[in-house]
């Protein structure tokens, strides 16, 4: 058959209009999701409540590309997500014991304990995690988040952290995912590059945690980040068996 100049024409109008409708179709589709979007619950910070976040420390996004620092509570992702682990062990469980937070952050709520201590190093309430001005078994809860990338002597704030830990109540320990490299890079000083961190922890440091932790469980737990998306991990140390059970949901 050959083409005519009006079948060309009526072949080039149907490919146009093909065109027309898949790209219009999404356009459409597009503005609808925006408009539904607006009705849709905004992510919420599951400590405040808060639903304004801006960018997180150096002007940073979340890996999600989301805005992680909450602007009610200053909590940024692995604090909603640490909160959601404490959730898991129960916080009415927790009003006749004392909590120690090393480092300022919101993971807990002071509120839950019998009595709650604050202590950051250099400044407030300073405490060397290397040598714990504390008695034996001082404390029920000890939150102790990203501290102990800065510790010169990780080994020894791991025994001081056992020693002050009271048998029936539990360590959150957390620092960079150690599962990202199997061993740790120790370079022995705290470099302003790497954050003024002295080691990268690698996979191996939990046998380290279950050694220097004697007679306790180490759970490593992770959990999601609702606002980011993102998830993080923590370390549930304990003795306690019964704490053991509630994070598995026994
Ligand atoms: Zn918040």
């Amino acid at each position: 058959m050959v083409a005519t100049h009006a079948t060309l024409w009526r072949e080039r109008r149907i490919i146009y209009r093909r065109l027309v409708a898949t790209d219009r179709t999404p356009r459409v589709l597009k503005f609808i999701a925006k408009r539904l979007r607006r009705f849709l619950p905004k992510p919420r910070c599951n400590i405040c409540g808060g639903t304004r976040f801006r960018l997180g420390p150096y002007g940073r996004l979340s890996a999600t590309g989301k805005k992680p620092w909450c602007k009610g509570c200053r909590s940024l992702e692995r604090h909603r997500a640490f909160r959601k682990i404490l959730r898991r062990l129960d916080p009415a469980q927790f009003a006749a014991w004392r909590c120690l937070q090393l480092s300022k952050d919101p993971t807990a709520d002071r509120a839950w304990f019998k009595s709650y201590e604050v202590s950051i190093f250099g400044a407030e309430n300073s405490l060397d995690l290397q040598n714990i001005a504390r008695a034996d078994a001082s404390y029920d809860v000890i939150i102790c988040n990203h501290i102990l990338e800065h510790v010169p002597d990780y080994r020894a704030a791991l025994r001081e952290l056992r020693r002050i830990l009271d048998p029936r109540g539990f360590l959150l320990l957390s620092f960079p995912d150690p599962h990202h490299i199997e061993r740790t890079v120790d370079w022995g000083y705290a470099d302003p590059a790497q954050h003024d961190h002295y080691r990268v922890f690698g996979r191996d440091v939990e046998a380290e945690l279950a050694a220097a932790m004697a007679g306790c469980q180490v759970a490593r737990v992770v959990e999601r980040d609702d606002v980011t998306g993102l998830t993080d991990m923590a370390y549930v140390i304990s003795a306690n068996p019964a704490l053991q059970a509630r994070l598995a949901g026994r």
